[in-house]
């Protein structure tokens, strides 16, 4: 243990002081934080000392793992270079220009302009900004309109928890605001399970082409998708889903924005998971893995038929943030996506972990409690469900999928719960023998769970 405080007096201080994101504070207060210290690889450690599996990649993100020495080498010498300079008034920094040199290697074929912000959220609003100047540029001002998904989640900011089709998001707050409407979401387990998923996946994209029509399409100017819901539930389209949304939206000139926050930079076995599912969008939000999370960087990948209009047309675009190009997050971007590279972990999700999670995750729809299981890449989902044959949910107020949480924070893993889809995104430096770990620990925590909702007479 290297902690100061012991965990209690941790704990009393965060609930004095710390509002944290998404969370009942009374809940928090009465049950006490769980205090995360230190990390190294597919591991963390609270300050209890315990050691845990972290099967969320801390929050998606630490796609390299965590105490990659390049990174943190590549941060401090930037910070004693150069801690900041801004990348206004005619003005730029050596790592800004070499991280978007550097990402025209990466980035789907077509993509050679990149915006930076800090985060997800901020990179979707530049999204709504930019495309909005693009129609107007282009002498199309009236062509406002956004398309996003029910259960896609885009950020918290106004607008990108406009575009997320979150209900709990909506409540608070007067959103979504005006001009930004959502579509069905391809969740064939939930909702398309009395056609097969290929035809469920033209039915859900089909919704899209309904909603355009309704609204005319002279007033669409996009639509926004994560190439796999995470957030939602890591809910994997099936495999006609996304070559009819772009259909769609070329058919009615529409731009195509995929949000990459989480599937960017490897993580579903491709650079970008578009490129898993074949789509080739106009503009692509990034954040998380660029940096694998050490710093927080995000950006707009900008296509170049919205780019020739920008750069060509556009003169002064009115936008962007203090930390657009931040030296330090970009030099760690650079180390980031060369050690991705040198270490080969796009083919090593790909060909050897991917494919190895996926059969282990099949295994598992064995278990009594478990209705379904996907995964794409590092991303995978398991479906607890009341009545296995029928695939008939428990009730959403019983909350099964934070008993199954708990089991797995007290036996050392993380896994997250979405209503009772119990999620997992590891590092992509996870071995075989790591994942074996994983499904283990996440079999012994549905038979707990089983085991509860049991005793409880839930089943
Ligand atoms: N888009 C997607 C697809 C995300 O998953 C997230 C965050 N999980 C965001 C946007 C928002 O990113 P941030 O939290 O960095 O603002």
């Amino acid at each position: 243990m290297t902690t100061t405080r012991t965990t209690k007096q941790w704990q009393e201080a965060d609930s004095k002081h710390f509002l944290h994101p998404f969370t009942d504070h009374q809940a928090l207060a009465a049950k006490g934080a769980r205090i995360v210290e230190r990390a190294q690889g597919v591991y963390v450690w609270d300050t209890d000392g315990n050691k845990i599996l972290d099967a969320m990649s801390g929050l998606w993100c630490v796609n390299v793992g965590y105490g990659q020495r390049e990174l943190i080498d590549a941060a401090t010498r930037q910070l004693e270079t150069l801690p900041f300079y801004n990348a206004f008034f005619n003005t730029s920094t050596p790592p800004a220009i070499e991280l978007a040199e550097l990402l025209t290697e990466v980035a789907p074929e077509g993509f050679r302009h990149f915006f930076f912000s800090s985060s997800g959220s901020e990179s979707n609003d530049t999204n709504v900004r930019m495309v909005r100047r693009y129609w107007d540029l282009i002498g199309q001002p009236q062509r406002q309109v956004i398309i996003g998904r029910n259960n896609g989640y885009h950020g918290s900011t106004m607008a990108g928890a406009s575009l997320s089709g979150m209900s709990g998001m909506h409540a608070q707050g007067g959103l979504p605001i005006p001009n930004i409407v959502h579509v069905e979401q391809p969740h064939w387990y939930e909702l398309g399970r009395d056609m097969t998923p290929e035809a469920f996946g033209l039915k859900a994209a089909q919704t899209l082409e309904a909603k355009i029509l309704e609204i005319g399409a002279d007033k669409v100017a996009a639509f926004i998708g994560e190439p796999v819901q995470g957030a939602g539930g890591v809910i994997v389209p099936p495999s006609t889903y996304w070559p009819e949304i772009q259909r769609i939206c070329r058919k009615h000139g529409i731009l195509l924005i995929s949000d990459e926050v989480i599937c960017g930079f490897g993580r579903t076995g491709h650079w970008f998971g578009c490129q898993t599912f074949g789509v080739q969008p106009d503009l692509i939000t990034f954040a998380k893995g660029v940096t694998s999370g050490y710093v927080p960087l995000g950006g707009v990948m900008v296509g170049e038929r919205v780019a020739k209009v920008l750069i060509e047309q556009g003169g002064d675009f009115n936008h962007g943030y203090t930390y657009s190009g931040h030296p330090v997050a970009c030099a760690v971007a650079v180390a980031n996506i060369r050690l991705i590279q040198r270490l080969k972990l796009v083919e090593h999700v790909r060909d050897d972990v991917g494919p190895y999670l996926a059969s282990r995750f099949e295994e598992l729809r064995d278990h009594p409690l478990v209705g379904d299981t996907q995964t794409c890449g590092l991303m995978g989902a398991v479906q607890m469900v009341k009545d296995k044959a029928s695939g008939t949910p428990f009730d959403g107020d019983l909350a099964v999928g934070m008993i199954c949480r708990a089991h797995c924070f007290a036996n050392g893993l993380v896994m997250r719960a979405v209503g009772d889809r119990m999620i997992v995104a590891p590092p992509l430096v996870i071995t075989r023998a790591e994942i074996d770990e994983l499904v283990t620990k996440a079999r012994k925590c549905l038979d707990l769970t089983l085991a509860d909702v049991k005793a409880r007479g839930l089943i």
